[in-house]
């Protein structure tokens, strides 16, 4: 693999076997590019506004969720500031995420200004589609670029079981709305569940299809302490060889620079996604840090090393500390995660919903 921004070959890694180039002192930031120790550009920031939620699906949160103190969760105000230092800093892709971000209050607020930012190219939205038919027009108008929408079943029934208490006709609602108020490409995702919907992969592929959708199967991470994770988890490969009984996948060449390999299916706009942290590794082309709700940097989503940006955020209104932060961020990021097969052990302790996935 040539790595442009060394300009020199780095061996392609796999989950174990490899020896990654470590540089130290090329963690840093030159000339509008964040750059890690391993010589890899962070363009991509995932930025978490909220870690509340109007469901309680059960890979992602305990039934029983104590959530922040809204004292220790980022203002809207200190969210902005940190997605404009970031993009100062040369990073051009923003995905907003939480928690549910669209259940934060004046949300619109924020998303309003983070579409105005001079250098982000990219802004985009992780949501459970619950809020969609109220916020999609608002959205688009914002400047965001694209929706993705998790969906991991088609039955009302199942819906309430796996969300605890979320409503699918409202999300089905909210997808509509999405395609009325002018967004192209959006993308459903749909964690893999054994005994919970592998026999509908079909049906949401089909369901993507007729609404020219892309859509993502992604595998279950083991993140937060939640039980019985080893019985429920299905490898991408496995997903693959059942949706290859019904569809032609034609295997695409498009890399999202992040976790997901696509397919396509001929005679149709719509894409096939696989997000596989365990089967595939994905980190040497890993171009993204992620901010939790508190102002927590986590350079890797599979590893616990974090760098707390509050402080730093409320000790001075000036900007030059935050940024300084971020770029000695970069030292710690890590060549990658090692999630195992080994699912019921929590390996990373926060729920997904801290971190924004
Ligand atoms: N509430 C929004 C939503 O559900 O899209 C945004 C936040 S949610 C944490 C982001 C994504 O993470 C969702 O697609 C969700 O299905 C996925 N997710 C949550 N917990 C997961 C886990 N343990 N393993 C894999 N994906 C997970
Ligand atoms: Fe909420 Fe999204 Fe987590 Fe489900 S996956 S509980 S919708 S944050």
């Amino acid at each position: 693999m040539h790595n442009e921004t060394l300009g020199q070959e780095v061996t392609p890694v796999g989950l174990a076997g490899f020896t990654p180039l470590i540089d130290p002192s090329l963690a840093g930031h030159r000339e509008g590019t964040l750059l890690d120790k391993y010589g890899r550009r962070i363009s991509y920031v995932r930025l978490s506004i909220t870690d509340r939620c109007d469901f309680r699906c059960t890979y992602c949160m305990a039934e029983e969720m104590t959530f922040l103190p809204r004292k220790a969760v980022m203002s809207l105000e200190e969210c902005l500031r940190v997605a404009s230092v970031f993009v100062g800093l040369g990073v051009t892709k923003l995905r907003i995420t939480g928690g549910e971000p669209l259940v934060r209050k004046d949300a619109m607020w924020l998303i309003e200004r983070l579409g105005a930012l001079d250098g982000l190219k990219n802004l985009v939205l992780t949501t459970n589609g619950s809020q969609l038919d109220r916020f999609a027009a608002p959205l688009f108008a914002a400047g965001v670029k694209r929706i993705n929408i998790s969906l991991d079943t088609l039955s009302p029934e199942r819906f309430r079981n796996i969300t605890r208490i979320g409503d699918l006709s409202k999300v089905l609602r909210g997808i509509d709305s999405v395609r009325l108020a002018g967004f192209k490409r959006t993308k459903l995702n749909a964690v893999m569940m054994r005994g919970t919907n592998d026999d509908e992969f079909i049906d949401l592929v089909k369901f993507a299809v007729e609404n020219e959708l892309d859509i993502s199967f992604i595998e279950e991470m083991p993140l937060g302490d939640i039980q019985g994770r080893a019985n429920t988890y299905i490898s991408s490969e496995e997903t693959r060889e059942i949706l290859s009984r019904q569809f032609e996948l034609i295997p695409s060449t498009e890399d999202s620079g992040g976790p997901a390999r696509y397919w396509r299916i001929p005679g149709s706009e719509s894409r096939v996604g696989f997000i596989s942290p365990h089967s595939h590794n994905f980190c040497d082309t890993c171009n993204r840090v992620r901010i939790t709700a508190t102002g927590e940097l986590y350079p890797c989503l599979g590893q616990n090393d974090a760098v707390n940006l509050l402080p730093v955020l409320r000790g001075s209104n000036d900007d030059i500390a935050l940024r300084q932060a971020i770029i000695d961020s970069m030292g710690i990021k890590p060549y990658g995660h090692d999630f195992s097969q080994q699912m019921d052990t929590p390996q990373v302790v926060r729920f997904m919903s801290m971190t924004g996935g």
